[in-house]
């Protein structure tokens, strides 16, 4: 049996899955076979009519009872469990409960994953699941676990991963992405040689992926919400700088600022005015104190973020060029 042949078929039941869940689902199935258990995930989501069609299995339609839970009564109608199968080396799935099962589930629990062949009344031996102290009740009634990520995280796709030796212009993105978060790749060639898997190796480690080299979801993932912060707080920046143009050019509010005298100073030091305060009450001085702030923000967050500054060079160039406006507009 091959690893990657369980988790492929383990994934396909991942569907909807709580991803909490299904990643520690795909590390029962890693970390059992590392101990020479085969095991995959047979079940995980289940709609309330499908759970519906199951209770009836055995009861008014054909078959063995399989279920106790209507529809809403059980946690696989919320994502929040999945089922397991131990398979024989020759693939066969086994299911007489045994040490192998009782190992397995042990490696749920060891996960923090609750285990049904442990429960007193009705023994689930396949089921493992995650209630986030959560009823079905409480579920059928709307409430919704939070969309956590797990500790342990996992690259759950591996198609259309792209990793050492692969090309195109999804590395390209790739290689973008990590540079503007300050991660040096190398050339921007949709290459992803050495340099591009040491950068995202060291993305890995300081958002705390797995260090493999290998952009798969959550490296994606990762790196797309860091992207969208950045993005976030450049915008935010950028308002406040259009704000503050239209304030001037509307005529100033004759109210100093309260940072004005603090900031003056290091406004001073960094060559924006040549040490005389100007008479007005604003203009010139706060507008460029202003700018210094947001300067200043802008130097912090590309510190933050690593980044080498000639990948923010434009955004300081603009910032500097809308100053010399400003002071333009007031001389
Ligand atoms: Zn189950």
């Amino acid at each position: 049996m091959n690893l990657q042949t369980l988790i492929d078929r383990s994934q396909l039941k991942l569907d909807n899955v709580h991803p909490y869940i299904a990643e520690r689902a795909l590390e029962v199935v890693r970390k059992s076979y590392a101990e020479g258990i085969y095991v995959q995930i047979t079940h995980g989501y289940r709609s309330i009519q499908e759970q519906d069609a199951l209770y009836a299995q055995g009861r008014t339609t054909s078959g063995n009872i399989v279920t106790n839970a209507r529809g809403g009564y059980s946690y696989h109608n919320f994502g929040l469990a999945v089922d397991f199968v131990v398979l024989d080396s020759n693939g066969a799935a086994n299911w007489t409960v045994d040490s192998r099962w009782k190992r397995v589930g042990a490696i749920g629990e060891s996960l923090s994953l609750e285990w049904g062949g442990n429960w007193s009344n009705f023994r689930d031996y396949p089921h493992l699941q995650y209630t986030f102290g959560l009823t079905t009740a409480q579920l059928r009634a709307g409430h919704r676990p939070p969309n956590t990520s797990g500790i342990i995280n996992i690259s759950p796709n591996t198609s259309g991963q792209i990793k050492l030796g692969s090309r195109g212009d999804k590395v390209k993105d790739v290689q973008q992405s990590l540079s503007n978060l300050g991660y040096s790749v190398g050339v921007f060639d949709g290459v992803f040689g050495d340099k591009t898997n040491e950068g995202v190796k060291q993305f890995q480690r300081d958002y705390g992926l797995v260090v493999d080299g290998i952009v798969g979801k959550q490296t994606l993932d990762a790196i797309t919400k860091e992207e969208d912060k950045m993005k976030e707080k450049i915008e935010k920046l950028e308002k406040e700088l259009s704000n503050l143009t239209t304030m001037i050019k509307q005529g100033a509010s004759p109210e100093p600022s309260k940072w004005a005298s603090e900031m003056w100073e290091e406004l001073r030091i960094n060559g924006y005015f040549d040490g005389k305060r100007p008479k007005g009450l604003i203009t010139r001085e706060e507008s460029g104190q202003v700018i210094n702030r947001l300067r200043k923000n802008l130097l912090n967050l590309i510190v933050n973020n690593q980044k080498e500054l000639a990948n923010q060079s434009e955004t300081l160039e603009s910032l500097e060029a809308k100053l010399k406006e400003i002071e333009k507009e007031n001389s």
